[in-house]
């Protein structure tokens, strides 16, 4: 892959790339390959002027994950194409730039659904897996490294590998999740769910509290395929930890005998107007005014209310694409968090210390006043990556604002409350993360797993040329 680099370090490469919760912006050098030979480029000039590079994909991940202020930016959405698709096996080989949208939208058709998928469909799949992202399936289905059966990955000491379980397995477990630290994915072979219709059934229900939904979920939890909550964060006293859930069942023949319309893209995609009537490109800008404590703790009795009595017990058929990206229902929704952006905490807690840990969490934001304004929840179990962020049992995710006056108190509050987390044998998702110490973060992920991750960082990037914001902030230059 030797060759003449073309490319330079100069000043019409700088750009302002933003963590996607606005809570940071910086100023990189960007490149963006369109083969693995201009990865490798990218790679000799870091080497040469000394600079450091970060990966990227869409950007969607909410703090510094893909950021590297003032050192290069590696953006992989230009290698966006599909390489080979086979609908008799559902294996599915990939550029890492294919965005989940492109993926499913590629496959339905022919009775397809990607196992994994994120609350939005505009992230990469090299993202995907750089964070071993998970689903509202994931006590089922697992991450989505789970069905990841081999990558190609291009590393800065200049190896080409292959890795699957059987081959390269140690690099397997360690760069699917390795947060972009190992090297490029440039080829991603992943395995999709063969589905029979293209709606799911989906049932809503009421919860009363933490112990309420921690209940509903273990009774359901062997007949769903996909279970979410959410919580509304402004409840205090007795009805702290109150919510919704929605279940959702795939559907067999006798639910649906003529699944084909259904398969259709243009039968999944999400509608252009809420309610028939307000375009969804402008929603955010009628969101924007009750984006404050007030208008929050308003559209979260609201939501609740409709929750618990007209909505309760719902049971209806939604397409996979409206159910599973219900945050991209409104385009652009982050804006209403302008101009200081957000954060999110989301926490890992094992099963028994769930109800405690989270309702402590919302406890301490009130006694705080500093309360999130979403709050989802889900169900996990373990999985065999070297940088895990899963447990057998619950997380939680807390959408804070961020602002000039708030953030010392934000910080504080998710200091006081990742001590939680961690006493009770709890874990964090750099995906997520903007908060999180170093302390903390090597504290959970443990010493046996930093000192592997350390080695074969050392092993494929020697010069330790793969850096972020991130991997600064919690594990400074890796040596
Ligand atoms: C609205 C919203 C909802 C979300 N919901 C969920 C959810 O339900 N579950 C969940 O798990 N996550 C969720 N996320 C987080 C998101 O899935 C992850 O942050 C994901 O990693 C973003 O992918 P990306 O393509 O934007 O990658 P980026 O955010 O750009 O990068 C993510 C990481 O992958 C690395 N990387 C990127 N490309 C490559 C590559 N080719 N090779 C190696 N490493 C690479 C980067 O260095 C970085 O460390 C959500 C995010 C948003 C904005």
């Amino acid at each position: 892959m030797a060759g003449t680099n073309h490319y330079a370090l100069t000043p019409d490469r700088q750009e302002r790339v933003d963590s996607w919760g606005m809570n940071r912006a910086t100023l990189s050098y960007v490149y963006r390959p369109t083969t693995a030979e201009q990865v490798v480029e990218a790679f000799a000039l870091a080497r040469s002027s000394g600079k450091t590079a970060a990966l990227r994909g869409t950007g969607c991940s909410y703090g510094d994950a893909s950021l590297n202020n003032e050192g290069i930016v590696i953006d992989l959405t230009r290698m966006n194409r599909i390489l080979d698709w086979n609908p008799q096996t559902g294996l599915i080989t990939v550029q890492p730039g294919v965005t989940i949208r492109q993926l499913w939208q590629y496959i339905i058709e022919d009775g397809w659904w990607p196992p994994v998928v994120s609350g939005t469909m505009f992230v990469t799949l090299g993202g995907a897996a750089g964070m071993n992202i998970h689903g509202k399936n994931n006590f089922k289905a697992g991450p989505i490294g789970n069905h990841i059966t081999e990558f190609e990955i291009v590393t800065p000491g200049g190896d080409v590998k292959v890795c699957s379980r059987n081959e390269n397995s140690e690099l397997f477990h360690a760069a699917i999740g390795g947060f972009g630290m190992l090297g490029v994915f440039t080829r991603l072979t992943v395995q999709m769910k063969k589905i029979y219709s293209g709606q799911l059934k989906v049932d809503a229900f009421a919860t009363k509290s933490f112990a309420d939904i921690i209940e509903k979920f273990s009774e359901r939890i062997d007949g769903a395929d996909y279970l979410v909550g959410w919580i509304d964060c402004f409840a205090t006293g007795s009805e702290l930890g109150r919510g919704q859930v929605h279940q959702a069942n795939y559907l067999t023949p006798e639910d649906d005998p003529d699944p084909a319309q259904g398969l259709r893209v243009a039968n999944q995609e999400l509608p252009d107007t809420l309610m028939g009537i307000f375009p969804k490109s402008l929603m955010w800008r009628i969101l924007q005014p009750f984006n404050n404590n007030l208008g929050m703790k308003a559209v979260n009795l609201a939501k609740y209310t409709q929750s618990a009595t007209i909505g309760n017990n719902e049971t209806v058929n939604q397409s996979h694409a409206q159910f599973a990206f219900l945050l991209d229902y409104v385009p652009n929704w982050k804006f209403a968090y302008k101009p200081g952006g957000l954060v999110q905490f989301q926490s890992f807690v094992p099963y028994d210390a769930a109800e405690h840990v989270f309702s402590e969490q919302l406890r301490l934001s009130h006694k705080f006043g500093i309360i999130p304004y979403l709050g989802v929840f889900k169900r996990h179990r373990p999985d065999d990556f070297l940088m895990t962020h899963a447990v057998d049992g619950f997380s939680f995710a807390l959408d804070y604002p961020w602002t000039e006056s708030n953030k010392d108190g934000v910080r504080t509050l998710a200091q006081v409350m990742t001590r939680i987390v961690l006493d009770a044998g709890g874990r964090h998702y750099f995906a997520k993360d903007s908060l999180l110490t170093a302390c903390a973060a090597q504290e959970y992920l443990g010493s046996e797993a930093i000192s592997k991750f350390k080695a074969l960082k050392s092993k494929y990037d020697p010069n330790h040329i793969l850096q972020s914001d991130l991997s600064r902030r919690l594990f400074g230059a890796f040596s």
